[in-house]
């Protein structure tokens, strides 16, 4: 069944961002896709086709895009929003735990582009939206694991948008800042957790959870997405939100010192 509206793919739409996010590409007039692992448990969304997809499998990813472009035809915008968070110093988070962190936010980015990457290059054209993080630019202590993946998918997208630019296609990120979505109950937790540890990882975890059910309302990041998705000129990053913004010019603009300070202090380090 082609379609004569442009279409939306957006991964983990089953809640927060990518749900408003799709819920926000439906009303700009697209034919929107949303998956999830599991699509059964999902509520339907008018104007939402949902599908199954593990961004972590190489099949699942490569199935879910033919089943896209064989029943609607055209794939002319993919959100990268799927990913999972992590707590924990990286002394107790094992590497099958910071893998199972990347697997999900990196390589699934990566699984997700190359796989729609030849349709839009035949096409001539097309637009990624990858979610980032004001996290993509900023560390955080505690949770290392997550605030790599994020700094490594903003290398990737910027790298791959100068190799695709020329075919037509835009590669593009949305930072959110704090955002109040159900983010915080899917951290991976520490497999090994240290005493020594303990107590600062907690304040840490308190402070990111307050941050987040305090956040901006996904709907905030949803109108950066169909920006970025449809402007004629889109800019190669958009911090979502009144604190994105505010941490995007302080990485750029305070000095190094003062931005250390600021990270210590918000988590309540020693100075
Ligand atoms: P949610 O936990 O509400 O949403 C995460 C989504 O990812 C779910 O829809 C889930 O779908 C999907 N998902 C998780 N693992 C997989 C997988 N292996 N394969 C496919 N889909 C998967 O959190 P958010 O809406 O907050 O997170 C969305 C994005 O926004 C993430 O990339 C996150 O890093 C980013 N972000 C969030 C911020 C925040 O403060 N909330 C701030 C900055 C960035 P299902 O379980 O149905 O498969």
């Amino acid at each position: 069944m082609a379609t004569k509206r442009p279409v939306a793919l957006v991964t983990g739409a089953s809640s927060g961002i990518g749900e408003a996010a799709a819920l926000a590409l439906v009303e700009k007039g697209f034919e929107v896709v949303g998956t999830s692992r599991n699509t059964a448990k999902v509520a339907p969304r008018a104007g939402v086709t949902f599908l199954d997809l593990d961004v972590s499998s190489d099949d699942s990813v490569t199935a879910l895009v033919q089943q896209v472009i064989d029943r609607f035809g055209q794939i002319d915008v993919l959100v990268n929003n799927a990913g999972i968070g992590s707590s924990g110093a990286t002394e107790e988070s094992s590497v099958a735990q910071h893998q199972r962190v990347f697997d999900i936010n990196v390589l699934g980015v990566v699984r997700m582009t190359k796989a729609v990457l030849p349709h839009m290059r035949a096409k001539g054209t097309g637009r990624i939206v990858n979610i980032s993080s004001f996290y993509g630019f900023a560390p955080q202590p505690f949770m290392s694991a997550y605030i790599a993946s994020k700094h490594a998918v903003e290398g990737y997208s910027e790298s791959v948008d100068h190799e695709v630019r020329e075919y037509g296609i835009r590669v593009l990120l949305v930072q959110p800042g704090a955002t109040n979505t159900s983010f915080e109950g899917n951290l991976v937790q520490p497999d090994t957790p240290l005493p020594v540890y303990e107590s600062r990882r907690r304040i840490v975890d308190q402070a990111v959870g307050q941050a987040v059910r305090g956040g901006d309302d996904p709907s905030v990041v949803a109108a950066a997405v169909v920006t970025a998705a449809t402007t004629p000129k889109p800019k190669l990053r958009s911090p979502a939100g009144p604190f994105a913004k505010r941490m995007s010019l302080a990485r750029r603009f305070a000095p190094a010192r003062i931005f250390d300070q600021q990270i210590r202090k918000f988590n309540k380090l020693p100075g």
